[in-house]
């Protein structure tokens, strides 16, 4: 096959990630610091974030299914990879044969892998109050568990990017279930959690979006680099006359004679409608260029009248500021990463 360049790329800074993930062990104190390398790694790439942050010294990671944990193997020497929706009926072949632990989540799962696990170690996730996966505090509590090899006995915050009176709560509920139930190990926090404090690392944190340039909570302002930066190369400059408009329902109007930048991305590369709606744009040479009129499925148009010599070929270079991105558009800083499509080639720094 001949091999095509991309004319859209994430470039990636390798040095930031690892930076942040020292941070976020930093923080952890003497816990532990995995990664949730679920959706691909946040969009980045979950095979490369984990051999950089494995050579960093990083030991724990996350996907949500075992069609992720597979993707992933075979996995870097001396790291341990767990797939958080534990295991289903239809999972247990991959469950036996992956040198991955499931995170079971449910009575019926751990029923399920007492009987077909062949008593190998699993993890546990208990939910102390978000009710989306875990078996109840009480279940967890009531010898349920007795005799299984657990290695992390995990729970999961709801509202650790606010000041909620759920975090305190979740925390005294984990606190009595570790005492209740045996684990090599106990997790609580994600990146938000982590900056909830030393009580909330317990054994060994889980962050996620931090590690990929998210701000969760202020704590970490100033702390966390940027790590993604998307590229897209301009097709044409066009010059389009006073009172003519562009794109898809005339909704940008030339107010003096413009010249148009049009570049290779569009919705179907996560950049969604609502990216434009509230300002943004992109930067050539230093030289800033409004995005303007409505983001088509693989087009997007720049106002580049003041951008000088740019031409057909040239790289643009997106206004990706997570957290500011995250307020212009309404959309999470997780959407935002997790939503940058495949025609990106990812290119490490
Ligand atoms: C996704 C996830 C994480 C990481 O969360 P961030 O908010 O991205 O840091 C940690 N633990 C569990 C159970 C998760 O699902």
């Amino acid at each position: 096959m001949i091999e095509v360049p991309s004319p859209l790329r994430l470039r990636l800074d390798r040095d930031a990630l690892v930076a942040n993930w020292r941070w976020l062990a930093a923080r952890s104190g003497p816990a532990a610091c995995g990664a949730a390398v679920k959706a691909d790694g946040y969009g980045l790439g979950a095979r490369a974030v984990m051999r950089h942050l494995a050579a960093a010294g990083c030991r724990d990671f996350f996907v949500a299914t075992w069609a992720e944990a597979a993707a992933l193997m075979p996995l870097p020497e001396g790291v341990s990879l767990s797939v958080l929706h534990g295991v289903g009926a239809s999972d247990m072949v991959a469950a036996r044969t992956l040198p991955v632990r499931p995170v079971l989540a449910s009575l019926a799962q751990v029923a399920r892998w007492r009987e077909a696990g062949e008593g190998r170690p699993c993890d546990v996730m208990v939910d102390t109050g978000m009710n989306r996966l875990g078996l109840r505090v009480e279940e967890a509590m009531s010898g349920a568990l007795d005799g299984l090899r657990i290695e992390t006995l995990l729970s999961h915050l709801a509202s650790a990017d606010e000041d909620s009176d759920q975090n305190a709560g979740q925390l005294a509920a984990f606190r009595a279930v570790r005492e209740a139930v045996l684990a090599r190990r106990y997790s609580l926090a994600n990146s938000a959690g982590i900056c909830l404090g030393a009580d909330y690392a317990f054994d060994l944190t889980r962050p996620g979006i931090a590690l990929y340039g998210g701000t969760p909570r202020g704590e970490a302002e100033g702390h966390i680099r940027q790590v993604v930066y998307p590229e897209t190369r301009i097709l044409q400059v066009r010059d389009v006359p006073a009172g003519e408009s562009v794109g898809y329902g005339a909704t940008w109007t030339a107010p003096r004679a413009s010249r148009v930048a049009v570049a290779n991305m569009g919705y179907a590369d996560g950049f969604l409608r609502c990216h434009a709606a509230a300002g943004g744009g992109a930067s050539w040479q230093g030289r800033s260029l409004p995005l303007i009129g409505r983001v088509s499925m693989d087009l997007i148009a720049f106002d580049a009248s003041d951008a000088g010599a740019i031409s057909e070929g040239d790289w643009l270079a997106l206004d990706y500021d997570l957290p500011q991105t995250a307020v212009r558009s309404g959309l999470s800083q997780y959407e935002l990463l997790t939503g940058l499509g495949k025609r990106f080639a990812r290119i490490w720094d």
